[in-house]
Protein backbone atom coordinates (compact mmCIF):
# COMPACT_ATOMS: atom_id res chain seq x y z
CA UNK A 1 0.00 0.00 0.00
CA UNK A 2 1.39 3.31 -1.20
CA UNK A 3 -1.04 5.83 0.20
CA UNK A 4 -1.53 9.11 0.98
CA UNK A 5 -3.87 10.63 3.12
CA UNK A 6 -6.09 13.61 3.09
CA UNK A 7 -5.94 15.34 6.55
CA UNK A 8 -7.10 18.52 6.16
CA UNK A 9 -8.65 18.03 2.51
CA UNK A 10 -7.64 18.48 -0.64
CA UNK A 11 -7.10 22.15 -3.00
CA UNK A 12 -8.96 22.81 -6.04
CA UNK A 13 -10.60 19.67 -8.66
CA UNK A 14 -10.50 16.65 -6.61
CA UNK A 15 -11.05 14.53 -9.62
CA UNK A 16 -7.84 16.53 -10.95
CA UNK A 17 -6.45 15.66 -7.27
CA UNK A 18 -7.02 12.06 -8.16
CA UNK A 19 -4.55 12.01 -11.15
CA UNK A 20 -2.00 14.46 -9.10
CA UNK A 21 -2.08 11.48 -6.60
CA UNK A 22 -2.17 8.70 -8.87
CA UNK A 23 0.71 10.12 -11.18
CA UNK A 24 2.98 10.64 -8.05
CA UNK A 25 2.75 6.95 -7.38
CA UNK A 26 0.22 6.15 -4.72
CA UNK A 27 -2.13 3.41 -5.39
CA UNK A 28 -4.10 4.41 -2.23
CA UNK A 29 -5.85 7.70 -1.16
CA UNK A 30 -7.54 7.92 2.90
CA UNK A 31 -10.02 10.48 2.22
CA UNK A 32 -13.41 11.33 3.88
CA UNK A 33 -16.41 10.94 1.35
CA UNK A 34 -15.66 11.28 -2.64
CA UNK A 35 -18.48 11.75 -5.22
CA UNK A 36 -19.49 9.13 -7.86
CA UNK A 37 -16.99 11.45 -10.66
CA UNK A 38 -14.15 10.84 -8.03
CA UNK A 39 -14.56 7.29 -7.45
CA UNK A 40 -14.38 6.78 -11.46
CA UNK A 41 -11.32 8.93 -11.66
CA UNK A 42 -9.70 6.58 -9.19
CA UNK A 43 -11.17 3.47 -10.41
CA UNK A 44 -9.53 4.46 -13.81
CA UNK A 45 -6.57 4.98 -12.60
CA UNK A 46 -6.71 2.02 -10.27
CA UNK A 47 -6.03 4.20 -7.07
CA UNK A 48 -8.46 2.72 -4.16
CA UNK A 49 -10.44 4.61 -2.14
CA UNK A 50 -10.24 4.20 1.54
CA UNK A 51 -12.47 6.37 4.35
CA UNK A 52 -11.78 7.27 7.70
CA UNK A 53 -13.75 6.16 10.50
CA UNK A 54 -13.63 7.95 14.03
CA UNK A 55 -15.38 7.14 17.08
CA UNK A 56 -16.14 10.66 18.07
CA UNK A 57 -19.87 11.15 19.26
CA UNK A 58 -22.21 12.86 17.00
CA UNK A 59 -24.81 15.28 19.17
CA UNK A 60 -27.41 12.69 19.45
CA UNK A 61 -24.64 9.57 20.54
CA UNK A 62 -24.19 12.28 23.77
CA UNK A 63 -27.94 13.47 24.32
CA UNK A 64 -28.86 9.90 24.36
CA UNK A 65 -25.79 7.81 25.39
CA UNK A 66 -23.89 9.70 27.73
CA UNK A 67 -22.88 6.82 29.78
CA UNK A 68 -21.39 5.43 26.82
CA UNK A 69 -18.77 8.18 26.45
CA UNK A 70 -15.54 8.25 27.82
CA UNK A 71 -14.87 10.00 30.73
CA UNK A 72 -11.33 11.18 31.91
CA UNK A 73 -10.31 12.29 35.28
CA UNK A 74 -11.81 15.91 36.72
CA UNK A 75 -8.38 17.25 36.44
CA UNK A 76 -8.07 16.20 32.86
CA UNK A 77 -11.60 17.47 31.97
CA UNK A 78 -9.87 21.38 33.45
CA UNK A 79 -7.03 20.87 31.40
CA UNK A 80 -9.30 20.08 28.64
CA UNK A 81 -11.44 23.40 29.17
CA UNK A 82 -7.58 25.30 29.35
CA UNK A 83 -6.61 23.72 26.55
CA UNK A 84 -9.46 24.61 24.30
CA UNK A 85 -8.75 27.90 24.69
CA UNK A 86 -5.23 28.25 23.59
CA UNK A 87 -3.98 29.02 20.08
CA UNK A 88 -3.24 25.23 18.22
CA UNK A 89 0.59 25.76 17.63
CA UNK A 90 1.18 27.18 21.13
CA UNK A 91 -0.30 23.14 22.32
CA UNK A 92 1.91 21.26 19.91
CA UNK A 93 4.98 22.48 17.67
CA UNK A 94 5.20 25.52 19.91
CA UNK A 95 6.15 23.59 22.97
CA UNK A 96 7.63 20.84 21.19
CA UNK A 97 5.05 17.94 21.68
CA UNK A 98 3.10 16.42 19.13
CA UNK A 99 0.21 15.81 21.25
CA UNK A 100 -1.86 17.90 23.18
CA UNK A 101 -1.51 17.05 27.12
CA UNK A 102 -5.51 15.86 26.32
CA UNK A 103 -7.88 15.75 23.33
CA UNK A 104 -10.80 17.37 24.32
CA UNK A 105 -13.20 15.77 21.92
CA UNK A 106 -15.75 13.73 22.53
CA UNK A 107 -14.71 9.66 21.98
CA UNK A 108 -16.91 7.13 22.45
CA UNK A 109 -16.16 4.37 25.35
CA UNK A 110 -15.65 1.61 23.30
CA UNK A 111 -17.06 -1.59 25.74
CA UNK A 112 -20.73 -0.42 25.48
CA UNK A 113 -23.23 -1.74 22.94
CA UNK A 114 -24.17 1.40 21.75
CA UNK A 115 -20.63 2.48 20.40
CA UNK A 116 -20.15 -0.81 18.73
CA UNK A 117 -23.84 0.02 17.30
CA UNK A 118 -22.44 3.38 16.38
CA UNK A 119 -19.28 2.22 14.60
CA UNK A 120 -20.82 -0.49 12.65
CA UNK A 121 -23.32 1.78 11.54
CA UNK A 122 -20.52 3.83 10.20
CA UNK A 123 -18.48 1.03 8.89
CA UNK A 124 -21.45 0.24 6.94
CA UNK A 125 -22.01 3.73 5.49
CA UNK A 126 -18.52 3.91 4.52
CA UNK A 127 -18.35 0.14 2.53
CA UNK A 128 -21.70 1.19 0.67
CA UNK A 129 -18.97 2.88 -1.63
CA UNK A 130 -15.61 2.98 -0.47
CA UNK A 131 -12.42 -0.01 -1.05
CA UNK A 132 -11.79 0.11 2.59
CA UNK A 133 -11.68 2.17 5.81
CA UNK A 134 -8.88 3.52 7.77
CA UNK A 135 -9.30 4.07 11.51
CA UNK A 136 -8.20 7.45 13.29
CA UNK A 137 -9.06 8.10 16.67
CA UNK A 138 -9.27 4.95 17.78
CA UNK A 139 -7.70 5.35 21.63
CA UNK A 140 -8.16 7.46 24.64
CA UNK A 141 -8.82 10.93 25.20
CA UNK A 142 -6.14 11.26 27.85
CA UNK A 143 -4.09 8.44 26.25
CA UNK A 144 -4.33 5.83 28.40
CA UNK A 145 -7.83 5.04 29.91
CA UNK A 146 -11.81 5.75 30.17
CA UNK A 147 -12.98 5.99 33.82
CA UNK A 148 -16.69 5.75 32.95
CA UNK A 149 -19.12 3.59 35.21
CA UNK A 150 -18.60 0.77 32.75
CA UNK A 151 -14.88 0.76 32.88
CA UNK A 152 -14.18 1.44 36.59
CA UNK A 153 -16.82 -1.55 37.37
CA UNK A 154 -14.68 -4.48 35.28
CA UNK A 155 -11.52 -2.55 36.88
CA UNK A 156 -12.97 -3.42 40.15
CA UNK A 157 -14.26 -7.06 39.47
CA UNK A 158 -10.15 -7.36 38.48
CA UNK A 159 -9.15 -6.34 41.21
CA UNK A 160 -11.08 -8.48 43.31
CA UNK A 161 -10.31 -11.60 41.50
CA UNK A 162 -6.47 -10.45 41.78
CA UNK A 163 -6.29 -8.06 45.03
CA UNK A 164 -2.23 -8.44 44.98
CA UNK A 165 -2.15 -7.21 41.15
CA UNK A 166 -1.28 -3.64 41.52
CA UNK A 167 -3.70 -1.27 39.71
CA UNK A 168 -1.92 0.23 37.70
CA UNK A 169 -1.11 -3.05 36.40
CA UNK A 170 -5.10 -3.53 36.41
CA UNK A 171 -5.29 -0.38 34.45
CA UNK A 172 -2.81 -0.93 31.49
CA UNK A 173 -4.15 -4.72 30.90
CA UNK A 174 -7.87 -3.43 30.37
CA UNK A 175 -7.02 -0.83 28.37
CA UNK A 176 -5.27 -2.89 26.22
CA UNK A 177 -7.97 -5.16 26.01
CA UNK A 178 -10.34 -2.62 25.14
CA UNK A 179 -8.40 -0.96 21.79
CA UNK A 180 -7.32 -5.13 20.75
CA UNK A 181 -10.67 -6.29 21.02
CA UNK A 182 -12.70 -2.91 18.79
CA UNK A 183 -10.05 -3.64 16.46
CA UNK A 184 -11.12 -6.98 16.31
CA UNK A 185 -14.84 -6.17 16.28
CA UNK A 186 -14.01 -3.28 13.15
CA UNK A 187 -11.82 -6.04 10.94
CA UNK A 188 -14.41 -8.60 11.34
CA UNK A 189 -17.33 -6.46 11.13
CA UNK A 190 -15.95 -4.80 7.59
CA UNK A 191 -14.90 -8.40 6.53
CA UNK A 192 -18.39 -9.79 7.28
CA UNK A 193 -19.64 -7.20 4.69
CA UNK A 194 -17.18 -6.81 2.33
CA UNK A 195 -14.25 -9.73 2.30
CA UNK A 196 -11.91 -7.77 0.26
CA UNK A 197 -12.48 -4.20 1.89
CA UNK A 198 -9.25 -2.78 3.26
CA UNK A 199 -9.26 -2.29 7.00
CA UNK A 200 -6.25 -0.05 8.14
CA UNK A 201 -5.72 2.55 10.41
CA UNK A 202 -3.18 5.57 11.75
CA UNK A 203 -2.23 4.70 15.14
CA UNK A 204 -3.62 8.19 17.02
CA UNK A 205 -4.00 9.08 19.35
CA UNK A 206 -1.18 7.21 20.96
CA UNK A 207 -0.96 4.91 23.96
CA UNK A 208 0.67 6.18 26.35
CA UNK A 209 1.05 2.77 28.28
CA UNK A 210 2.77 1.61 25.12
CA UNK A 211 3.25 3.49 22.01
CA UNK A 212 4.19 0.08 20.38
CA UNK A 213 0.81 -0.87 20.95
CA UNK A 214 0.10 -1.03 17.06
CA UNK A 215 1.43 -4.38 16.14
CA UNK A 216 -1.35 -6.18 18.25
CA UNK A 217 -4.21 -4.54 16.65
CA UNK A 218 -6.10 -6.75 13.76
CA UNK A 219 -6.12 -4.96 10.27
CA UNK A 220 -4.39 -5.40 6.95
CA UNK A 221 -1.92 -2.56 7.22
CA UNK A 222 -1.46 -0.93 10.81
CA UNK A 223 0.12 2.43 10.23
CA UNK A 224 2.61 3.58 12.44
CA UNK A 225 4.22 7.18 12.98
CA UNK A 226 8.21 7.31 11.98
CA UNK A 227 7.92 10.95 11.68
CA UNK A 228 5.41 13.78 11.96
CA UNK A 229 4.07 17.20 10.81
CA UNK A 230 5.66 19.24 13.02
CA UNK A 231 8.18 19.77 15.05
CA UNK A 232 10.18 18.03 17.74
CA UNK A 233 11.67 16.44 14.44
CA UNK A 234 13.16 13.34 15.31
CA UNK A 235 16.64 12.84 13.87
CA UNK A 236 17.72 10.45 11.56
CA UNK A 237 18.94 7.55 13.00
CA UNK A 238 15.59 7.58 15.87
CA UNK A 239 13.13 7.79 12.50
CA UNK A 240 15.11 4.50 11.60
CA UNK A 241 15.38 3.08 14.63
CA UNK A 242 11.56 3.40 15.02
CA UNK A 243 10.87 2.20 12.08
CA UNK A 244 12.93 -0.93 12.32
CA UNK A 245 11.08 -1.29 15.92
CA UNK A 246 8.11 -1.29 14.70
CA UNK A 247 8.87 -3.88 12.07
CA UNK A 248 10.63 -6.04 14.59
CA UNK A 249 7.62 -6.73 16.91
CA UNK A 250 5.21 -6.84 13.72
CA UNK A 251 3.43 -10.42 13.22
CA UNK A 252 1.93 -10.76 10.07
CA UNK A 253 -0.81 -12.85 10.91
CA UNK A 254 -1.93 -10.02 12.99
CA UNK A 255 -1.46 -6.91 10.63
CA UNK A 256 1.32 -5.73 8.52
CA UNK A 257 3.60 -2.57 9.37
CA UNK A 258 3.20 0.62 7.32
CA UNK A 259 4.96 3.92 8.16
CA UNK A 260 3.47 6.83 8.63
CA UNK A 261 5.36 9.69 7.57
CA UNK A 262 3.49 13.37 8.69
CA UNK A 263 4.80 16.45 6.25
CA UNK A 264 3.12 19.86 6.51
CA UNK A 265 2.84 23.07 4.73
CA UNK A 266 2.33 25.94 7.06
CA UNK A 267 3.64 27.58 10.46
CA UNK A 268 7.30 27.21 8.92
CA UNK A 269 7.12 23.65 9.27
CA UNK A 270 8.09 22.81 5.44
CA UNK A 271 10.29 20.08 5.46
CA UNK A 272 13.22 20.16 2.71
CA UNK A 273 12.65 17.99 0.08
CA UNK A 274 16.25 15.98 1.03
CA UNK A 275 14.68 15.26 4.45
CA UNK A 276 11.99 13.27 2.65
CA UNK A 277 13.74 11.64 0.52
CA UNK A 278 15.48 9.68 3.44
CA UNK A 279 12.57 9.43 5.13
CA UNK A 280 11.15 7.56 2.35
CA UNK A 281 14.09 5.51 1.69
CA UNK A 282 13.53 4.46 5.72
CA UNK A 283 10.00 3.91 5.32
CA UNK A 284 10.13 1.84 2.34
CA UNK A 285 13.11 -0.22 3.24
CA UNK A 286 10.86 -1.13 6.81
CA UNK A 287 7.64 -1.01 5.08
CA UNK A 288 8.74 -3.19 2.41
CA UNK A 289 7.63 -1.03 -0.31
CA UNK A 290 4.37 0.26 1.30
CA UNK A 291 4.55 4.05 3.10
CA UNK A 292 1.75 6.45 4.18
CA UNK A 293 2.37 9.86 3.48
CA UNK A 294 -0.29 12.76 4.78
CA UNK A 295 -1.20 15.39 4.45
CA UNK A 296 -2.29 15.81 0.51
CA UNK A 297 -2.34 19.48 0.89
CA UNK A 298 1.34 20.09 1.26
CA UNK A 299 2.24 17.79 -1.89
CA UNK A 300 -0.22 19.88 -3.73
CA UNK A 301 1.54 23.32 -2.12
CA UNK A 302 5.00 22.07 -2.39
CA UNK A 303 5.87 21.04 -5.52
CA UNK A 304 9.70 19.97 -4.60
CA UNK A 305 8.76 17.82 -1.80
CA UNK A 306 5.72 16.26 -4.67
CA UNK A 307 8.45 15.69 -6.67
CA UNK A 308 10.72 14.05 -3.84
CA UNK A 309 7.79 11.54 -3.84
CA UNK A 310 7.63 10.89 -7.03
CA UNK A 311 11.10 9.67 -7.13
CA UNK A 312 11.13 7.71 -4.64
CA UNK A 313 7.50 5.88 -5.55
CA UNK A 314 8.20 5.12 -9.09
ZN1 LIG B 1 -15.40 3.48 29.56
Amino acid sequence: MKAVWTVGGILGDKVASVDFVADLGFDTIVMGNASPEVRAAAQKRSVQIVTTIFPFADDGFKRNYSHALQKVRDYEYQIGGILAEQPWEQLTAGSYQWHPVSLTRSGMCFGHEETKVAIRARIDKALSWADGIALDGFGFMNYYACFCDRCEGIRAEMKTAEPDKPDLDILVEMSTKTLVDVHQMVYEYAKSIKFDAIVTDHVWPPFRPDEYIGHQFKLDYCTQTISWFYPPEWRLERVEFEAAEMKRLEDQSINRFVPFIGIYETGGHVRSAERLVKELEIALKYGEGSVVVSRLTTLQTQPQLAAAVKSMLK
